[in-house]
């Protein structure tokens, strides 16, 4: 693999597979514009070393060809406004227009093209009527495969070189993502916001220091058994808050009145915190919580324990206690990793556990540790408590972030590692 920073793009036509997939209102108008500046650094980069870029991304999940909504054309006017410079548009990005528009593109210039996943050949799945039998589906599956191969070969065919932005859809295995970089096997590398993730995530899972706390929560375990796993390897302290706790409380036999619950998960907890025993790692489970009478901002509530919760009464915040310990492991820690909130911070009366824990985790990085926040909630809550900027990395990485710390090696980070 190449480094952004030392390739020579001099004349080159760079195709940047950029995260692009933004929320846009009825009219079409961008109403979240992160992703498309997460990636203005690469694609600024290419352009100022003498390069040109074709910048390529999926919007939403087209069904078919041209659907109007799902159009990157929309992205157009806010493209030329950042980048302050023409934008010119392929309208089909298998078609006539990309293979001329590529070709011709100057030093310095910027090309986009439409919707990737127009194509089924993207995500090299076909899109067949629920009424397709096996055999059709069989058929078409070896059809889309080929296909596939095909759509490939062309994209490559439009660039000199490859750079993958696109950490958002690094877990996923498609054409633009995973397959076209094999046509550049010298001439591909990562983009900055690629780049900062991978090395943010593998700083935390393969170079930490210690001692290593990673604070889950969230709703349930079961999302999260595979994190765990990964986890129990590496880190000393393990926090375990959020409705999630509440399985671990049972199945060590606590009362947890009407508290969120996975039944079926009892025995997974229980094995969980054997392996945990075994290990040498320190399981932390909230010893209070704030329970209400209600799933409701406006409920009722009182402190009690965690394994004490009255019947009728549901634990939807770590308690007064639990903050005091967190925090004191928190500032104890060189290494933290944080995903999922401690309660339901969204309700204002019960935020207090997942604000205090964020700003215990600023002040351990103030005190020099490193420290890493990803996955939906978690990032909401930090730039909830404005506090993003007091952590060492937020990962805008979402499922691919969470299959990261599951240990599993990303399909986009893989094709641009391996020879
Ligand atoms: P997840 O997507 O699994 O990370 O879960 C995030 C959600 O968990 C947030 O919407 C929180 O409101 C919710 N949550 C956190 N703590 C609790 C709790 N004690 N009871 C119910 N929901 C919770």
């Amino acid at each position: 693999m190449k480094n952004i920073d030392t390739y020579d793009f001099t004349g080159k036509r760079a195709l940047i597979r950029v995260d692009f997939n933004v929320p846009l209102d009825d009219n079409q108008n961008i109403t979240d514009a992160t992703r498309i500046d997460a990636a203005l650094p690469t694609i600024r980069k290419i352009l100022a070393s003498g390069g040109s870029t074709i910048l390529c991304s999926h919007l939403g999940r087209p069904k078919k060809i041209g659907e109007p909504k799902l159009s990157l054309r929309h992205l157009v006017p806010y493209l030329e406004k950042v980048l302050n410079t023409t934008v010119k548009f392929a309208d089909d990005c298998m078609g006539q227009s990309a293979v001329d528009l590529s070709a011709n593109l100057k030093p310095g210039e910027v090309l986009l093209l439409e919707n990737l996943r127009y194509y089924e050949e993207e995500e090299g799945k076909a899109r067949l009527p629920e009424t397709a039998t096996d055999e059709e589906k069989a058929a078409a599956k070896v059809r889309v495969k080929a296909a596939q191969k095909e759509f490939t070969k062309k994209l490559a065919s439009y660039a000199d070189c490859y750079v993958n932005d696109a950490y958002g859809t690094a877990h996923r295995a498609h054409a633009s993502t995973a397959l076209v970089a094999a046509y550049f096997p010298n001439d591909k590398m990562f983009g900055y916001l690629m780049n900062n993730e991978v090395s943010n995530i593998t700083k935390v899972l393969h170079e930490a220091q210690h001692p290593f706390t990673a604070v889950l929560g969230g709703a349930k375990v079961s999302s999260k058994i595979e994190i765990i796993n990964n986890l129990l390897s590496k880190v000393d302290n393990l926090i375990i808050g959020g409705g999630m706790m509440f399985t671990f409380i049972k199945a060590k036999g606590g009362k947890i009145g009407g508290s969120l619950v996975e039944t079926e998960y009892l025995d997974l907890a229980r094995n969980i915190m054997a392996g945990a025993e075994k290990l040498g790692v320190n399981i932390i489970i909230p010893s209070d919580a704030v329970a209400a009478n209600a799933f409701a901002d406006d409920a009722e509530r009182q402190i009690c324990k965690s394994d004490e919760i009255p019947d009728g009464w549901l634990g939807l915040d770590i308690g007064p206690d639990s903050i005091k310990h967190l925090s004191e492991v928190l500032l104890g820690s060189k290494t933290i990793l944080w995903n999922g909130p401690m309660g339901v911070f969204e309700m204002c009366n019960f935020q207090k556990g997942t604000k205090e824990i964020a700003l215990a985790i600023a002040g351990a990085t103030a005190n020099g540790a490193f420290s890493l926040v990803g996955g939906g909630d978690s990032v909401a809550a930090v730039n909830k408590f404005h506090l993003a900027d007091k952590v060492s990395y937020v990962s805008t990485g979402g499922g691919a972030m969470l299959e990261s710390i599951e240990g599993k090696v990303l399909p986009g980070v893989k094709a641009i590692l391996e020879d």
